[in-house]
């Protein structure tokens, strides 16, 4: 149904959050040069929570027997 865009002719033409996406790490407005982030740094941290993430579920599982061999700290 095209129902929505007989009623609002105008909708397309409201895009409030579209063309102000903001950093996802900081929520500062995104720099094109660093998109979707507004700098090096923040694109950095957010490829440094998505390794140490891949890592942490990895270590976790590692870490659940390697404690038990090690015997704790
Ligand atoms: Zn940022």
């Amino acid at each position: 149904m095209t129902d929505d865009a007989t009623e609002n002719p105008n909708h397309g033409k409201i895009i409030p959050l579209a063309r102000r996406r903001r950093c996802p790490i900081c929520g500062q407005p995104q720099v094109h040069a660093f998109r979707p982030f507004c700098s090096q740094r923040c694109a950095d941290q957010d490829l440094g929570r998505w390794l140490t993430g891949s890592y942490r579920i990895a270590a976790d599982e590692e870490a659940d027997v390697d404690e038990d061999a090690d015997g704790g700290s």
